[in-house]
């Protein structure tokens, strides 16, 4: 099997509701999808979400890169040979997000060759995922409304909380009354994208001693070497490494360097192969990970979900979900089931012709849900919801699908 093409389409969705954090905004998913298609008819579907205020990249960059050197290096090759293909792809610098997708993509492949989920093909070990909820800046009964709905929606009851605006007090506003009025029943932590200095994190994370936060990710800048080192010293809570270990090389930097105690993994930059690499050097060296998400759509979603089943290490913490726009995403979500290739095959019709990655467990079709977790239910019961069957190829939804409100508002 050989590659023949590299596909990029670039498309957009406009949030429902645009995420605000300390260093930039988020208005509309304006993704890249790539398509790596083969001589024997199998195509792996991937998505590459440019971040230029963390990682540089543009739609266009992402487009460019991929039509111009990628797609060029990687003709021909079977797409078995991911280890072979990334030395190619690492012979160009940067531009995390696009390796990413052409990884995962690959992996989507070699799923549907060998009749396996993705899941399966790493270690295998769970079905669900727990996760959790990102709350951008807003006004605190704002924020604070938001996670009531979410919570009582969806199940969902971890929180992670964009903190980092000046003065900190801010957040700190924000964290106080969602810890009072959700008492014990939410887990609170905090992502402060490096709005704060060393000393103003540490302060913040003083007066929030009391509200039992249980992470605290890049509050600081990690080039501000010592004074992130004594912050993270001092620091109550594993301090997560996220922007600032986007590679196995970083990760070994910051976690040896003092500026990190745990890791953040997004499948979004280091796809599944890398990722894999960052999670077993975390256990090595005996620090915790959570599965982030770099407000991915579905499929980037599903990949993130897919990535963090598969390893215990993984499983343990909720990932956090795609933002407050996507309302598809349950409190746990099933995996996608095993579909042999020749359904994912281009050329069939309807339903068959989606991708390995979003062949979802329960088809509209058949009238399956995912359901949520009922280990909220103690605080209010999540409602079941209908899984987004989401079909990337060519035809977007079908009328039944849409009918059947499958589908999220933001993507319709
Ligand atoms: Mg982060």
């Amino acid at each position: 099997m050989k590659i023949t093409a590299v596909e990029t389409i670039p498309f957009a969705i406009p949030y429902r509701k645009p995420l605000n954090f300390a260093s930039g905004e988020v208005h509309t998913a304006e993704h890249v999808l790539v398509r790596v298609h083969t001589d024997a008819g199998l195509t792996g579907t991937a998505e590459a979400p440019p971040r230029p205020f963390t990682y540089g990249e543009t739609q266009q960059s992402i487009v460019a890169v991929i039509r111009q050197i990628f797609e060029p290096q990687l003709l021909g090759m079977a797409p078995t040979r991911r280890e072979a293909v990334h030395v190619k792809l690492n012979r160009t610098v940067g531009n995390p997000t696009a390796k990413a997708a052409v990884d995962m993509a690959l992996w989507d492949i070699v799923g549907q060759a060998a009749g396996l989920p993705v899941t399966e093909l790493l270690d295998g070990y769970g079905e669900f995922m727990a996760v959790s909820h990102m709350l951008g800046f807003a006004p605190p009964a704002e924020m604070a409304e938001e996670a009531q709905h979410v919570r009582d929606t969806y199940g969902i009851t971890t929180f992670k909380v964009k903190v980092g605006r000046r003065p900190y007090q801010l957040d700190v506003d924000v964290c106080r009354p969602l810890r009072e009025a959700f008492g014990d029943g939410v887990e609170l932590y905090v992502d402060g994208n490096r709005g704060w200095t060393a000393s103003e994190s540490a302060r913040a994370l003083r007066t929030m001693d009391d509200l039992d936060l249980t992470l605290a990710e890049e509050l600081c800048p990690a080039d501000d070497v010592l004074g992130r080192r004594r912050l993270v010293e001092r620091c109550p809570v594993p301090f997560v490494s996220d922007e600032s270990a986007t590679r196995p090389g970083e990760v070994t930097r910051e976690l040896l360097g003092g500026s990190a105690t745990a890791i953040s993994i997004k499948t979004a930059r280091t796809g599944f192969s890398h990722s894999q690499r960052v999670l077993f050097e975390s256990e090595g060296l005996g620090v915790e990970v959570v599965m982030g998400n770099q407000i991915d759509s579905q499929i980037g979603s599903l990949c993130s979900v897919a990535f963090g089943a598969a390893f215990e290490a993984t499983s343990r913490r909720a990932a956090t979900r795609s933002g407050p726009h996507h309302r598809s995403h349950s409190r746990r979500r099933r995996l996608p089931r095993h579909r042999h290739p020749s359904r994912s095959r281009p050329g069939t019709r309807g339903r068959d012709r989606r991708c390995h990655l979003e062949g979802m467990r329960h088809r509209a079709s058949r009238g399956g849900a995912a359901r949520g977790c009922r280990r909220g239910a103690q605080h209010s019961p999540p409602r079941p919801e209908r899984a987004a069957v989401l079909n990337v190829h060519n035809r977007g939804y079908s009328r039944a699908e849409k009918r059947r409100n499958a589908l999220p508002d933001w993507w319709q």
